[in-house]
Parts: C-alpha cells; sequence; structure tokens
C-alpha cells in the first residue's frame, strides 16, 4: 500500500457533474480516466438536469468513489503520490449537503489516517498552470471548521 497523509480539496469549476462526467473529461485530455478519489456531487450531475432546471435535489452531498485509494492520483502536480484527491462539484458556491458530506468523508479518512493534513490545491501552485483559487475556499477557514 502506498503511504497516504495528505488530502487535497478541490472543485469541479462546473456547475454540473458526476464521477463518470468527470472520467469522461478526463479521458478526453488523454489521462487514464478520473483523476480524484472522491466526488461530492450537487443536485445537477450533468449538463442537461442544470439547463432545464431540473434539480435532483436527493443526489446533492452524495459521495460517489472515483479512482481507489490505493491508486495514486492525478489532481496536483506534485502531490498525488502520498494524497487523497477530493473534487467537490460546483462552480461558486458549493451546498450545505455537500459540506456537510465533506465533514463526513473526512472524519471517516481520519478513522484510518490519524495524521493526515488537509489542504486545497491552491497551496501546491503548478507555476506553469496556475490554478489560482481551486477549490474556491479558504483552506485555513475550512480547516478551523473542519478541526
Ligand atoms: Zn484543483
Amino acid at each position: 500500500m502506498r503511504e497516504i497523509n495528505e488530502i487535497i480539496l478541490h472543485y469541479s469549476f462546473s456547475d454540473f457533474g458526476n464521477a463518470a462526467l468527470i472520467d469522461s473529461w478526463h479521458r478526453e485530455r488523454g489521462w487514464s480516466g478520473i483523476g480524484y478519489h472522491y466526488v461530492l456531487l450537487n443536485p445537477y450531475p450533468d449538463a442537461e438536469s442544470f439547463c432545464l432546471h431540473r434539480p435532483q435535489f436527493w443526489l446533492d452531498g452524495v459521495v460517489e468513489i472515483g479512482r481507489p485509494l490505493h491508486v495514486v492520483g492525478a489532481h496536483t502536480f506534485g502531490r498525488n503520490t502520498n494524497s487523497i484527491g477530493i473534487c467537490v462539484i460546483g462552480k461558486e458556491l458549493f451546498t450545505y449537503q455537500q459540506f456537510q458530506s465533506l465533514a463526513t468523508l473526512i472524519s471517516d479518512i481520519r478513522a484510518d489516517y490519524p495524521d493526515i493534513k488537509l489542504y486545497g490545491h491552491y497551496e501546491f501552485q503548478d507555476l506553469k498552470r496556475p490554478i489560482q483559487s481551486c477549490p474556491n475556499l479558504d483552506m485555513d477557514w475550512v480547516r478551523e471548521i473542519l478541526g
């Protein structure tokens, strides 16, 4: 098993999406499939539900599995080897259900990896490809709330 000591948070920078859709986006980029280990859904799993204003409220906050944890992710330049990548679906705001699921997921992960540290993608800027604010949350504030 690989050593895991970091959780790195991302956002999809899209109004909609789910693990299957991100998987297809990442394959279009020539990657071997979804680069994240977990995806936290909002009410819009696909373009149709968003464009037709058909929120699927029951999906809000659902945690989907991307890559298995034992497989190295593809989400943060230079930091994939020892990390878990979590992607929250959203462009600007996340939902309360997503944040609650995030808190639960992180505490579940901590049960297996008690010393794991939580970061946001923007804290590991790739200078060749600036990613600015991903996951669009102030990570000091997130760490304060999630402990
Ligand atoms: Zn990111």
